[in-house]
């Protein structure tokens, strides 16, 4: 691996010594050293163009005002060029695919700047690395809208995620199954170490890397693991990954996102979402759902998910298991990932419900709701916004969630039983609960599709709308009802697969 002190400094963006740019970048991870991160050099996309930022993320980033219009940002976000004190390494990471061990995986395409306010900044396509295999280290328009906007999605949903600040674009071509153009996505996390990083020192029995690599997750993100560990640090941080992975899969399955590819290098170490390639929302509620075109074995479905998280968290413990030694206590800590997940999962659909807390009688009345919801095939996310507005008035004359269902008896008969779970409490109040809790607009994959094909015709206006919605889901957009319908017909022919 290239080392990462005696590699020549990357040329700087043009314009990038102008007073704008002068951010107060940090290096920590690439600070780490050659085994963990190599620098790379700028491979430039010809003519770079703005398709989407974030000015939000900008600000409190600390990005000087105007960034999204300025021409070093540009040339810098597209991985042209550096601002001064931003520098360009690639990670090293291995990880478990569909199951099989795979060795080393990447970073093949994503370029670390360094950190601005304790978040690292990376690009998303913006050239090869030394861990790009055959790859060419590029991400094609199409992938890079459906993941900036998906990142903001989770993030509006409140769901754990990375960020995405801004996409360029270039007419480069990029070859796919067929030709496309470029892009590059700004993604912002306080880190993009996954379970594959472990993974990756552990087998190779790297072990004081390995240490060093989780002494700098716990310094810089999970502090409390030195203070309440009793001594075993790394099994205090088992359990906090643990706990962190549950609740976001608890979130997942609440919301119905399917993520497609939950390969071990695709975990984050923090619980955040990561990696957006072939997910999706569900439409029909459908626990068996593949997403992934790629997949078929459905090791991936939807209902399959939390088993899948778990699995991750297997190969997690057993990387980490070096510097636990205790196997008994580190099987102990990654088990409390099905505690987690239950006691997450039931909070979600309590407020889902418009309760306050997890009750004991809404295991009845999801025990009953889901398979209705699954054999009458019915829209999940629009299933519970009406169902939120109905609970304003529980009217028997509203039948807007009824005309839903095929089954329309057995839907009023939970109907009455949800009416009497809430008795007593405000109706008006259980309503405004789930409009909080159950969105109007999730990006789904007709929406991220009509803004890939608005934009590549340059225009980027329905992905600008599509940012206004889903940044803020629970509100009711008057202006922007297009996106709160049932999916068009012709989204069922959209085939999304891995890495694109
Ligand atoms: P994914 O399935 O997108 O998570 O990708 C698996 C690994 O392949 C990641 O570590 C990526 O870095 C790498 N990879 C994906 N696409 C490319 C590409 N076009 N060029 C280089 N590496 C890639
Ligand atoms: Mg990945």
């Amino acid at each position: 691996m290239s080392d990462s002190t005696t590699h020549p400094a990357a040329p700087q963006a043009p314009g990038a010594e102008t007073a704008h740019t002068q951010l107060q970048w940090q290096q920590r991870y690439a600070t780490m050293g050659p085994e963990f991160v190599a620098a790379i050099q700028p491979s430039p996309l010809p003519e770079p163009y703005w398709v989407a930022h974030n000015t939000k993320l900008g600000q409190s980033l600390g990005l000087p005002e105007g960034w999204q219009q300025s021409e070093p940002f540009l040339a810098a976000l597209t991985g042209n060029g550096l601002l001064p004190g931003s520098a360009m390494h690639a990670g090293v990471y291995s990880g478990h695919q569909f199951g099989a061990w795979a060795g080393q995986l990447g970073d093949g395409r994503a370029c670390l700047l360094g950190d601005l306010a304790e978040q690292e900044i990376q690009l998303k396509g913006a050239g090869p690395t030394p861990f790009s295999r055959r790859g060419d280290g590029r991400a094609v328009l199409r992938s890079a809208i459906r993941e900036f906007l998906c990142s903001e999605a989770m993030h509006g949903l409140g769901i754990p995620t990375t960020r995405a600040l801004c996409v360029t674009g270039s007419d480069a071509t990029i070859w796919r199954e067929t030709a496309e153009t470029a892009a590059v996505v700004t993604r912002v996390a306080p880190s993009f170490i996954r379970f594959g990083h472990f993974e990756h020192f552990s087998k190779r029995e790297q072990i004081p890397q390995l240490q060093a690599l989780a002494d700098f997750v716990i310094d810089h993100y999970y502090p409390q693991c030195r203070d309440d560990s009793g001594g075993n640090p790394y099994l205090a941080l088992l359990g906090e990954v643990s706990r962190k992975t549950a609740e976001m899969l608890a979130h997942w399955q609440a919301v119905g996102f399917c993520h497609g590819v939950m390969n071990s290098d695709n975990m984050s170490i923090l619980g955040l979402t990561l990696d957006y390639g072939p997910f999706q929302f569900l439409d029909a509620f459908a626990p068996g759902h593949i997403c992934n075109h790629s997949d078929t074995e459905g090791r991936y479905a939807f209902s399959e998910q939390p088993n899948m998280a778990y699995w991750n968290l297997y190969c997690l413990t057993d990387a980490l298991m070096p510097l636990i030694g205790d196997e008994d206590a580190a099987t102990e800590a990654v088990d409390t990932y099905r505690a987690h997940f239950q006691a997450a999962s039931q909070l979600c659909l309590a407020q889902k419900m418009g309760l306050y807390a997890a009750d004991p009688r809404q295991k009845a009345l999801t025990d009953m709701l889901l398979p209705m919801l699954a054999a009458d095939q019915v829209d999940h996310t629009i299933f519970w916004r009406r169902l939120s507005h109905w609970a304003a008035r529980m009217d028997d004359e509203d039948f807007a969630v009824m005309d839903l269902f095929v089954n329309r008896q057995q839907m009023q008969t939970w109907q009455y039983a949800f009416e009497s779970m809430h008795k007593g409490m405000g109706t008006i109040d259980v309503s405004a609960r789930m409009l909080r809790a159950n969105p109007k607009f999730v990006l789904r994959n007709y929406m991220a599709q009509e803004a890939i094909q608005a934009a590549q015709a340059k225009d980027f206006s329905v992905l600008a709308q599509l940012q206004t919605v889903l940044e803020n889901p629970f509100i009711e957009h008057p202006a922007h009802e297009r996106w709160a319908g049932f999916a068009p017909d012709w989204a069922a022919s959209i085939a999304v697969s891995c890495s694109s």
